[in-house]
């Protein structure tokens, strides 16, 4: 692994020989995933494969999908991603080289994947051979007053299997093609979400298996893999003794978590926060650094629940706070296994856990 030089280079490397937290990062191109590296990332603790749809010569596949009427249309719009979701997990698996990848299913708000152009809908129109006036008709339908709060993360895999199932065949195909080139085998962490209940993780977890003997089957062999969730909503904390009887590993999402816990729109914080914090109501940015006695205290309980049900359960958090050090003491303190942060705040991060540990002897 490339390190760090000069007097940075050596702090880090005093820093590492004390930390116990592992340091991850939230990437999704192979080019983020090779700048964290540099800076020490042991893995990726979030890949948020929405991201990856966004790309120009996508998005109008993904909005096929998206506006389809019925299975055989959404899935004719998969058959078109599918090879260029193989291609983008060969490239990252390569790029981490046999450290765990957390890759996390389809979490879309809507709106932000429907066409609002009139030439966005003629491209639509034109690659599923259907009406503008029928895919407008579909967009109304699908129009949600409150996208964050509607049809996203596990509840879009939970009406469109398909969606999730055409993934995890590019995770584990693009899985087995790295491990027969390169020799070394990624491990995926598959994972689930904006879960809220145990039997949401049931069925996304079937789908996820299913593919994955489909495709060991296809390619005569198997890799290992997990299947997991993000913690992300106050019921999911609660449940927690019951999701980790289905799921091997748990990521706290605190920014959906925040902002669910607190009723406060992530999107919208900033017109009033400020003023918060400046008259005391709250200590800090809660997006920015964790609200230990609230947020803080719901991740202490499904720690505490999903360890009783999974003694070996992996804890790990990939909210915005992963790169926050007040934060990262506090995942310290909690005993979560790692803290995943975007490229540039890994250092920060490494440091942060070192600090942390120091303290906590
Ligand atoms: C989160 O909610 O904290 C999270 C990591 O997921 P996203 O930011 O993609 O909603
Ligand atoms: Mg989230």
């Amino acid at each position: 692994q490339p390190e760090l030089s000069g007097d940075f280079g050596t702090l880090m490397v005093w820093a590492d020989a004390k930390r116990r937290l592992k340091v991850r990062t939230n990437a999704e191109t192979p080019l983020d995933c090779r700048t964290a590296r540099e800076f020490g990332a042991e893995g990726i603790g979030l890949c948020r494969t929405e991201h990856m749809f966004f790309e120009q010569s996508r998005i109008t596949a993904v909005r096929q999908m998206i506006l389809a009427s019925d299975e055989a249309g959404r899935r004719a719009a998969l058959a078109k991603l599918l090879p260029e979701q193989r291609s983008d997990f060969v490239e990252i698996f390569e790029v981490m080289a046999g450290l765990p990848c957390t890759i996390r299913l389809l979490d879309p708000p809507l709106h932000e994947f429907l066409p609002h152009e009139e030439s966005e809908f003629a491209e639509v129109a034109a690659a599923a051979g259907l009406d503008v006036e029928t895919l407008k008709r579909r967009a109304a339908e699908l129009h949600e007053f409150n996208p964050m709060l509607g049809h996203r993360g596990c509840r879009l895999g939970v009406t469109y299997p398909e969606i999730y199932e055409i993934q995890a065949r590019a995770i584990f195909e693009a899985a087995i093609e790295v491990a027969e080139k390169t020799g070394a085998a990624p491990v995926p962490e598959v994972m689930i979400p904006l879960v809220a209940t145990k039997r949401e993780l049931e069925l996304m977890k079937a789908v996820v298996d299913a593919a994955a003997e489909a495709v060991f089957a296809d390619k005569g062999r198997r890799i290992e893999y997990l299947v997991g969730t993000m913690i992300e909503l106050p019921r999911a904390a609660l449940m927690a003794g019951q999701i980790a009887e289905v799921g091997a590993f748990f990521s706290f999402g605190t920014n959906d978590l925040t902002q669910t816990t607190l009723g406060v729109s992530r999107d919208d914080a900033a017109r009033f926060l400020t003023t918060y914090v400046e008259k005391g109501i709250y200590p800090k940015d809660p997006f920015v650094s964790l609200d230990v006695e609230g947020v803080g205290e719901l991740i202490a309980i499904a720690a505490e629940r999903g360890r009783a049900t999974r003694p070996d359960i992996k804890l790990g958090i990939c909210g915005e706070h992963g790169g926050d050090p007040a934060s990262i003491a506090f995942c310290e303190a909690t005993g979560l296994d790692y803290v995943s942060a975007s490229p540039y705040r890994v250092p920060i991060a490494r440091l942060a856990a070192a600090q942390a540990a120091l303290k906590s002897q």
